[in-house]
């Protein structure tokens, strides 16, 4: 498809300069991209001075082994004295660390005094249960501070958590603990959401009794909800008797650069979720260096508010490590947008003054739906910059974002990266980038991006093909945990020397990237790719539809035909016209070739659990197989929905 068809989609060209005021202050200015290119390594080693080593690294990339990476490797330092003593150290103690909000609307205010008491006490406390460095621990917790405190304790004892998402089952949980052989794992007896206690607990109890986790020598249980629990004496510990006995002092060691800091599991969107090895100085110093750079953050006056679970890699990076290694002030939010009304993020954002904000577009087109007037009742002008992250962004949501949230004059990044990449790779910078609704656009400063086709020849501008790294970056994934030679498989054999992201993504006419989706999901129809993303895009820029999953079903005379499964907004009523219009409103805004064969409007989507829509299950659906792995699924339940909805009730040619 031409670039033209989205300038189409988009009505008209449109591009948005940043505001003259950000620019002229802004953190990072064109010249970062010049610097960077002309000595790429240089230029890392001079972010590297972000951090406070213990022992300063005098090389910075040992590519001896590619693809396994060595970055800062004779350098020294502790992550948590990073994120949070030497902040203390330079006179911020009184500084906000993090604003917490509860679903049920209790509060808390943590300095980085407070965040340095309790980390320090929790660190003697896995010391005091035998932890030693090295040793995994496994972290399944609501969005409460604690979560953030035992993340950093383990960073403090050189011990790697492996976080392991509070909505998941005690069947995911088991998996991660065996994968990881974990020690001990920190929870929670509950967590509030939707307007409930909702246990956690209980999941751990069972995952417990499965084999492989036997290692599991202590179970450390945060009271939050005060819900009752079962209680295995020897091996369960309330975290108030065991942290809060400690010492509130506790001397960080320091540990080499590339000392394994987490694990963690990739979302599940294209299949099993891949558990992701990161380390700690590479990795510290992408994620300082971007949340600074793309988020512009001035630590004295900025408050950010990121909107993810510490569960994925957007909590990871940017709650505990980017946000907190440069010393800002953040809100932390415990539950969901619509609890106990729509507006209740706004209502958080007013009250704190957030002037910062990243989230996913499946929570912008969630407002989308909910309606204009919501936000419009919340006093959002402390906002300055908007970020998107998760999937691709379609330029009608990018623009509701914009003018509903942003006031019409907040630049918007959208950050493209993954769970392997651990920080921001291809976004614009605020200061500096004339956005585009719905393209990432340009590689960072130090990060080299291009597209390629088949034969791994960089595509000229103007074409499409698949999204790769060209050279290694400091916050790369080092590995899959325990299997290197998946490692290789997945990112490092489809093209030689190049690591293989697995998204497709097509170069402008000014060689800005636009991302098109999983390569998994890019369809063929008669003889013509079409990625899923522009359809959907297209199919969302009617007023009648609200969010649309887009995938190809093997077809025996066009190899395959596009079904569209949407939801349509409060107001449009489900009618075989309405299929009909939308069909040609595709064709209009695409060409016939995009003309979706089937639309089938749907109640919701099937969606990973952090907000993603999962094509590969809507594939299995309509080629009538068996599902995929669906262990971070949402809600089954809208499968069999779907399901149940799927014969005879979609228009055919
Ligand atoms: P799995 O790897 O298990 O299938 P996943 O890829 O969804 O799951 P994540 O690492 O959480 O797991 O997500 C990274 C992916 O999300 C990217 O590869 C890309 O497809 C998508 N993505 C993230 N940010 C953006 C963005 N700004 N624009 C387009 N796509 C994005
Ligand atoms: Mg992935």
């Amino acid at each position: 498809m031409s670039s033209e068809s989205l300038a189409n989609l988009l009505k008209e060209e449109r591009r948005f300069e940043p505001p003259a005021e950000l620019a002229a202050h802004a953190n990072v200015t064109a010249e970062a991209y010049e610097r960077a290119r002309d000595d790429r390594l240089g230029f890392w080693a001079e972010q590297a001075r972000r951090l406070t080593w213990a022992t300063e690294p005098t090389e910075t990339l040992d590519w001896s082994n590619p693809p396994f990476a060595k970055w800062f490797k004779d350098g020294k330092l502790n992550v948590a004295y990073n994120c949070v003593d030497r902040h203390v150290e330079a006179g911020h103690g009184d500084r906000v660390a993090i604003h917490f909000e509860g679903e049920p609307g209790d509060t808390r205010t943590l300095t980085y005094a407070d965040l340095q008491r309790e980390v320090c006490q929790a660190a003697n406390a896995l010391t005091e249960l035998g932890v030693r460095a090295g040793d995994r621990v496994a972290i399944y917790l609501p969005m409460i501070p604690e979560a953030v405190v035992a993340m950093l304790a383990c960073a403090r004892v050189g011990a790697p958590h492996s976080v392991v998402f509070g909505g998941f089952s005690a069947d995911a949980l088991a998996t991660r603990v065996q994968d990881a052989d974990a020690r001990v794992v920190i929870t929670a007896d509950g967590g509030h959401r939707k307007g409930a206690p909702s246990a956690l607990k209980p999941a751990v109890d069972e995952a417990l009794t499965r084999p492989g986790t036997e290692n599991v020598r202590t179970v450390l249980v945060v009271r939050r909800t005060e819900q009752e629990v079962e209680w295995t004496e020897g091996r369960d510990l309330w975290w108030h008797d065991v942290v809060g006995r400690q010492s509130p002092e506790h001397t960080p060691q320091a540990f080499e650069a590339e000392h394994p800091l987490f694990i963690l599991y990739t979302s599940g969107t294209t299949g099993k979720p891949k558990g992701i090895l990161h380390t700690s100085g590479g990795y510290l110093t992408q994620i300082a260096y971007t949340h600074h750079a793309v988020f512009d953050l001035k630590p004295e006056t900025d408050v950010f508010w990121c909107t993810a679970d510490i569960g994925w890699v957007t909590g990871h990076s940017y709650i505990v490590y980017g946000p907190l290694a440069n010393g800002a002030t953040q809100v932390m939010y415990e539950g969901t947008p619509d609890t106990p009304h729509k507006g209740r993020w706004w209502e958080i954002a007013e009250k704190y003054g957030v002037t910062l904000f990243y989230t996913a577009p499946t929570a912008i087109r969630a407002s989308m739906k909910w309606g204009d007037d919501i936000p419009a009742k919340f006093d959002l002008s402390s906002l300055r910059l908007l970020g998107s992250v998760g999937e691709p962004i379609n330029p009608e949501a990018w623009i509701w974002y914009r003018e509903h949230i942003g006031a019409g004059r907040t630049p918007i990044v959208d950050t493209w990266w993954q769970t392997e990449t651990g920080g921001v790779m291809i976004s614009p910078l605020p200061g500096v980038t004339a956005t585009k609704p719905g393209s990432a656009q340009v590689p960072l400063p130090g990060i080299a991006a291009t597209v390629v086709d088949d034969e791994a020849n960089e595509v000229p501008d103007g074409s499409g093909g698949y999204l790769v790294l060209t050279e290694p970056w400091p916050s790369m994934l080092r590995t899959i945990w325990g299997d290197d030679q998946r490692y290789l498989d997945t990112y490092w054999s489809r093209f030689p020397n190049r690591y293989f992201a697995g998204d497709g993504a097509k170069k402008d006419d000014d060689g800005d990237v636009w991302l098109l989706g999983r390569v998994d999901d890019v369809m063929l129809v008669s003889g013509h790719n079409i990625s899923t993303t522009e359809v959907e895009s297209a199919l969302v820029s009617h007023p009648s539809v609200a969010e649309a999953a887009v995938v190809g079903a093997t077809d025996p005379q066009t190899t395959q035909a596009i079904c569209a499964f949407v939801i349509l907004r409060g107001t449009a009523a489900e009618s075989e016209g309405l299929t009909e219009e939308l069909r040609a409103h595709v064709a209009k805004q695409l060409g016939p070739i995009a003309k979706p064969r089937r639309i089938l409007p749907v109640a919701e989507l099937p969606k990973t659990r952090s907000g993603k829509i999962m094509r590969r299950l809507l594939r299995d659906i309509a080629e009538n197989r068996e599902l995929g792995d669906v262990s971070t699924l949402t809600d089954s339940s809208v499968m069999e929905l779907i399901q149940a909805k799927l014969p005879g009730a979609a228009s055919e040619d």
